[in-house]
């Protein structure tokens, strides 16, 4: 085994960090799916500890960044429709960003308004972005089933790989987005430092992470869809700010955020015995209820930060 990381984050030594929950891996039920976003829950995970200087929860000895890529790489796709409906609740939330680059932009239209999504899926978030006004989009993707999935249009905004910043010009987005994939990458902070020089100046980045001090989540402990093996780390409300004021981000907001998802989905993220929840799912579906949409709060968080604009702090 290798030695313990130090914390993605604050980079914290090991030894600030006290133990958070054992390791839990049965590589017999290890699937394609395993590694795949919005699937159903296995109740595994890597041997967690929790930073004591900054609040992160993080996989002190995860898998090494190759190991992580070929397992993305493998990784299935299999949620269209819920992928949608996050898309339009993450649209929802970020409208007041999009409301501050508007009003910061100059009198004339610049020449191009430019967006980029970290962990893309089918680019269907980047279709909304299309709609709102940006002409140039971009979305990175590890999953070439998920490429494979998105409609023909939208495949050329798709890039299959592993988000890197030499991939792109610096200063060059006005907005930087990334759902529910800080988690899964293996160094969080080369992410947002990335990130920071990827936007122009006033340009923002926005993410939204599992949030593992949320009420729901501290209730449901190890049984909690966030208590998995696709997860490098965890975020809480000051773990998440840190991240971001560490990578020069400023105005660093993070609010608790709620998600809209139909019954159906809902219902597969139960902490119920495997046999017992797909009974339960088609139960709601021979009643019709399977496809209701409904809104919940479950421990989900946006964090916005913004590059700095010149002369401003
Ligand atoms: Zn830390």
């Amino acid at each position: 085994m290798s030695s313990p990381r130090h914390c993605p984050v604050c980079d914290a030594p090991p030894q600030q960090a006290r133990i958070f929950l054992d390791e839990h891996v049965d590589p017999a039920r290890l699937t394609g799916l395993s590694f795949a976003s919005r699937k159903t829950p296995e109740f595994m995970n890597h041997h967690l500890v929790q930073c004591q200087r900054c609040d992160l929860v993080y996989a002190d000895t995860p898998p090494g960044q190759d190991e992580l890529a070929r397992a993305y790489h493998a990784s299935e796709f299999d949620s269209a429709v819920e992928a949608d409906d996050a898309a339009r609740a993450y649209m929802q939330a970020i409208q007041p960003v999009l409301a501050q680059l508007s009003a910061q932009l100059p009198g004339q239209l610049p020449p191009d308004k430019a967006a980029l999504e970290i962990g893309a899926g089918t680019g269907v978030f980047l279709e909304h972005l299309v709609e709102a006004g940006f002409n140039r989009v971009c979305g990175v993707e590890p999953s070439p089933a998920a490429i494979a999935a998105a409609p023909v249009a939208r495949q050329a905004w798709l890039r299959e790989a592993i988000f890197r910043a030499e991939d792109f010009e610096p200063a060059s987005f006005d907005l930087v987005c990334c759902f529910m994939t800080m988690e899964h990458v293996r160094d969080p902070g080369e992410v947002a430092r990335a990130v920071q020089q990827l936007l122009r100046p006033g340009g923002a980045f926005v993410v939204v992470v599992h949030d593992w001090r949320a009420p729901v989540n501290r209730l449901l402990g190890k049984r909690s869809p966030i208590i998995d093996i696709e997860h490098m780390q965890l975020f809480s409300p000051a773990s998440i700010e840190r991240l971001f004021t560490e990578a020069g981000l400023v105005q660093v907001r993070s609010h608790s955020f709620a998600n809209r998802y139909a019954l159906r989905y809902w219902a597969r993220l139960l902490p119920l015995p495997g046999g017992l929840r797909t009974a339960f799912i088609r139960a709601l579906d021979a009643l019709g209820l399977g496809p209701l949409k409904l809104r919940f709060n479950v421990g989900n968080r946006l964090c916005v930060g913004w590059r700095p604009l010149p002369g401003k702090p």
